[in-house]
């Protein structure tokens, strides 16, 4: 998902009065994701933030204290330092435990800097929602996090739309791609037809590539941005669709590495049928 549409999804989620109490902004660009994070969280202590689509106004007093940097009711952890540890977290608990009249974020880029003691003691805190504070954490690698957070968090993948530029026209497989019903013929040799001359690796890039172009047509559908087209994630919801994104992006972020790109295809497709079964 771009910065654009997180913002939208956010902005949705509130007027819903439907926005979960943590969210996991991950994603391979850090200055992207913490950009994004920290516009989300302007915008949600900004009195106008959610009427202007969770943009900031950018001149009340709440969003003049954010921009400085000392806003009771923005809370970034432990900002300069290599580790969050046990300290910085029962100073939040304190911090939390004032009564506090209107909305605030707490922010904690780069989440795997938790330390395991300062990681439980968190979990306690985000456990129990405080109402009006949101969570807002980032990451680049969600597996080198515990499992109880990543579980109770509710995950964005994030990317900047430049890193996905649109896929090339390969009009054979956006047809394939077009039809639910014809999601079983996708395999290695499939893929060899619709990209011949391409290697391995490249033949996946291309497929990365198409799919998240898919996903992001299902997810512009679901929120009403644009006409349903048919797409092989036409079953998803919008959680289901975020699901097989991170599939996807995980899978594109991995074909440079040392992994045979077949068995990263057989893993991909596997992941893709099972989300959308
Ligand atoms: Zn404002």
């Amino acid at each position: 998902m771009t910065t654009d549409f997180v913002r939208d999804y956010f902005a949705r989620a509130l007027a819903a009065d439907r926005l979960a109490h943590a969210y996991l902004l991950w994603g391979p660009a850090p200055e992207e994701r913490d950009r994004a994070a920290r516009d989300i969280a302007a915008a949600f202590v900004c009195p106008e933030g959610p009427a202007r689509g969770m943009a900031p106004c950018g001149a009340c007093r709440a969003c003049s204290a954010v921009a400085r940097g000392a806003s009771p009711a923005f809370i970034e952890l432990s900002a300069d330092r290599d580790t969050i540890d046990i300290d910085a977290v029962r100073e939040l608990i304190a911090t939390l435990a004032i009564a506090y009249e209107a909305r605030r974020v707490v922010f904690a880029p780069r989440i795997e800097r938790l330390t395991l003691p300062a990681a439980h003691a968190f979990l306690k805190t985000i456990e129990e929602p405080g109402g009006a504070t949101l969570y807002l954490f980032t990451t680049g690698n969600i597996g080198s996090l515990l499992p109880t957070i990543v579980s109770r968090c509710h995950r964005l993948p994030l990317y900047a739309a430049e890193a996905h530029p649109p896929p090339p026209d390969n009009p054979d497989l956006e047809r394939l791609l077009a039809d639910p019903a014809r999601r079983d013929e996708l395999d290695s040799e499939t893929l060899a037809d619709y990209a011949p001359g391409e290697d391995r690796r490249d033949r996946l890039r291309v497929l990365c590539a198409h799919l998240i172009a898919h996903a992001e047509r299902r997810a512009a559908a679901l929120c009403g941005e644009a006409p349903a087209a048919p797409t092989i994630f036409d079953a998803l919801d919008l959680r289901g669709v975020l699901h097989v994104t991170e599939r996807i992006l995980a899978a594109a972020a991995d074909i440079d590495a040392n992994i045979h790109p077949d068995l990263l295809l057989e893993c991909l497709l596997i992941d893709l049928r099972r989300g959308a079964a």
